[in-house]
């Protein structure tokens, strides 16, 4: 990359004309503006097409967003404190709206004060009988300016502060045009390999960048767009798919030998068939151990399709080979859960299983801190205080890691550093991955999945109901609860500290309470506010069958398993989100009775929560739910995919454009298998633009 342009691009935006340091730092604060490369990134809004006007007659819709040529007539200002407003009557030939502003009046004020001719754009709202536009955005015509109309004039992102401080859309635009008067064509170096761009047939990076403000028609929009968005999709897909490479030539131990260990299990203590899948997991994961490299591997199965098993059959192979293996859980319920159960599984083989988390004991910890370094205890399993400097393995070989999505990519890392080599990694998720993270969060990992559930189970019956019928669910409850079956009632907890939420728990308990009476019934409460011990015996009273009734939190969202449990019930199920939803559903259905989810809202919810709620109802797939709670959230939101770097995405839109990131991961995997360095003449334009970027780990190899 030649320094000119470096330089230029770096310059800070204040220097741009009709910027200077009041803006500067205005444009810096609210939009992250910083230098003149960050306003070639900064794409529109939308264009608006200023040959293309409603009519003040024709309107109809409220929520509409129009654009109108006409007069502001007159102006004034009403109102008091909070209240107070600027109103502007708005005039084309056909009719009258008002423009209405709560902010920034005194600089509206400013240029509506004298009337004129203006063109507005905004979203259309009904008061007292007048259609209204709060906030326009604006643009006064001049008579002279009629020529320079044209279909594709750039609407960029803004604040209400910006808007306040008199920043207004123009001014951004010509802020922008003002960038491109200097900028010049070697100021922007290419950056994808010249074949990639003949093949797909792409706009060069210097075409893209000036069409994606300013296109002429919709034909340069369309493919400034469409190389923006290649671009990025493949500079991410290169990134992952490197990563990905570099972890799978990473030296790992051998697990060359089945043994005893495995082989006794498997022939006397498993307590049922494998599946198909599970099998086929198995061999995966085998001939990952036996390449002499280490593996990085996700293991993803539905609520209930029988990963646990094959996570202690990996870690009776470890064992075999002469490792210790570990399994973290990202809760303390559910490591406790596996402890126990893992370790009454494995008793007969007279295996150490130890168990560790924050809350262990001074006394006992110090017993597994050194059981652990001198090996004596083979398997251990735990919370995220494994990663934990204290502990130190005499020879970890295996780590697994129970529902990932919350353990970051650096808390992976800090296992790799407990031996002399880094143990393999299995991680182990619930949460079936859309296409889309498939290629983005875990797209560094390779992906073994488990399809199908254990036989024997049946479909469980989703059902929404609203308050109204509060009592009729209660009766079906207990007429199951009759019948010698459990069942769960889910309050939930969005955040940890959130008092409220502690309350409702509280006052549906007691609730509960009176559908249940106390001298016929036993009802377990369970929240992440207990002590352990508190907890943990609530919980063993409704794993042991002593309590016909659990009221929880979400903390029963992973793991916990009591297949006599036949109905969920979900408390305002609304403010749940799709995925835990279906981890919660599956909480029943383990057994061999017919079971039940109930999904209690109140009488008024939002149109999505609705569309959630029929979601549930009617897909049973946790794949199809996945891809349907990644388009009602968006990505942002999703576990995992801020650390991936998708979120940052600037032109793609990792849910919409997934079809074109695979076609980037592609042509990046191909690239990389013939020049994994970029060393090739025609891959210099990228290794110098990856070269020059922040993610150089990643990078230090070619550097
Ligand atoms: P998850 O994948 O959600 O972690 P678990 O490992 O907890 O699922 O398994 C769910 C239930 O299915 C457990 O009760 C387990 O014992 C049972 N299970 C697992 N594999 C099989 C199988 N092959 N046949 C019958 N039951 C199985
Ligand atoms: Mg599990």
């Amino acid at each position: 990359m030649s320094l000119s342009s470096n330089h230029f691009l770096s310059t800070p935006i204040e220097y741009l004309k009709g910027v200077g340091p009041q803006r500067g730092e205005l444009l810096r604060k609210e939009l992250s503006l910083n230098t003149y490369a960050d306003i070639l990134t900064f794409y529109p809004n939308r264009y608006m097409d200023r040959t293309q006007f409603a009519r003040i007659m024709d309107l109809q819709n409220e929520g509409d967003y129009v654009q109108i040529k006409g007069k502001i007539t007159f102006s004034e200002i009403i109102g008091e404190g909070r209240a107070k407003r600027l109103v502007s009557s708005f005039k084309d030939e056909t009719g009258v709206i008002e423009l209405v502003w709560f902010q920034g009046i005194n600089w509206i004020e400013k240029i509506v004060a004298n009337g004129g001719n203006f063109i507005i754009f905004g979203k259309l709202t009904r008061f007292n009988q007048f259609w209204n536009i709060m906030h326009p955005e604006m643009e006064k015509i001049e008579a002279q300016t009629t020529e320079t109309l044209n279909s594709f004039y750039p609407v960029y992102p803004s604040s209400e502060k910006l808007k306040a401080r008199g920043i207004t859309g123009k001014i951004m635009v010509k802020m922008v045009q003002a960038l491109f008067v200097q900028l010049q064509p070697f100021h922007i170096v290419e950056n994808l390999p010249d074949n990639i761009i003949s093949e797909a047939n792409l706009m060069s990076k210097y075409q893209a960048v000036r069409n994606i403000h300013f296109p002429a028609n919709n034909n340069d929009l369309q493919r400034a767009t469409f190389r923006l968005k290649y671009e990025e999709l493949f500079i991410h897909q290169i990134g992952i798919c490197k990563l990905k490479l570099n972890l799978s030539h990473i030296p790992g131990f051998l697990f060359f030998k089945v043994g005893d260990y495995f082989n006794e299990f498997y022939k006397h203590h498993l307590p049922f068939e494998l599946t198909e899948d599970q099998k086929k997991v198995l061999r995966e994961i085998r001939l990952d151990t036996q390449t002499g490299n280490q593996m990085n591997r996700l293991l993803q199965g539905d609520v209930g399709s029988g990963k646990t098993i094959v996570a202690v059959l990996c870690m009776l192979l470890a064992l075999d080979n002469g490792f210790q293996a570990c399994l973290m859980a990202p809760t303390e319920i559910l490591a406790q859960q596996h402890y126990l159960g893992i370790r009454d599984l494995l008793a007969p083989l007279g295996i150490q299983v130890g168990y560790l988390s924050g809350k262990v004991k001074i006394k006992e910890r110090r017993d597994v801190l050194k059981g652990l370094a001198n090996g004596e205890i083979q398997i251990v399993i735990g919370t995220h205080a494994l990663l934990e400097d204290p502990v130190v393995f005499f020879n970890i070989g295996l780590v697994i890691i129970d529902e990932q999505h919350r353990f970051g990519v650096a808390q992976r890392a800090k296992m790799w550093k407990k031996n002399t080599k880094p143990p393999h990694i299995l991680v182990m998720t619930a949460t079936p991955i859309p296409r889309t993270l498939a290629m983005t969060s875990y797209g560094d990992l390779d992906v073994s999945v488990i399809e199908h559930l254990p036989p024997g189970r049946k479909p469980i019956s989703t059902i929404h109901r609203t308050e109204l019928y509060r009592a009729k669910v209660m009766d079906f409850i207990r007429s199951e609860v009759d019948k010698g079956r459990q069942a769960y009632i889910v309050y939930p907890l969005i955040d940890e500290s959130e008092k409220v939420d502690y309350e409702n728990l509280e006052a549906g308990y007691e609730q509960v309470k009176q559908f249940f009476p106390a001298h016929k019934y036993n009802i377990a409460k369970v929240h992440g506010k207990q002590d352990a011990e508190t907890r943990e015996s609530n919980m063993n009273g409704f794993v042991k069958g002593k309590a016909q009734i659990m009221v929880a939190t979400t903390v029963i969202e992973v793991g916990v398993n009591v297949p006599n449990a036949s109905v969920m019930l979900i408390e305002s199920a609304e403010r749940f989100g799709l995925s835990q939803l279906h981890q919660l559903r599956g909480r029943v259905g383990r057994g061999a009775d017919k079971s039940y989810c109930i999904l209690l809202t109140s009488d008024k919810i939002s149109a999505v929560g609705r569309e959630r709620m029929s979601t549930m109802v009617n897909e049973t797939s946790g794949f199809a739910i996945s891809e349907k709670d990644l388009e009602l959230r968006g990505p942002g939101e999703i576990d995992g995919t801020r650390q991936s770097g998708a979120a940052d995405l600037k032109i793609a839109d990792i849910i919409k454009d997934v079809g074109l990131m695979e076609l980037t991961r592609n042509k990046a995997i191909q690239l990389l298998q013939s020049d994994p360095n970029l060393e090739t003449p025609q891959n210099q334009n990228l290794r110098n633009f990856l070269l020059s970027r922040k993610d150089k780990e990643v990078w230090s190899k070619i550097s």
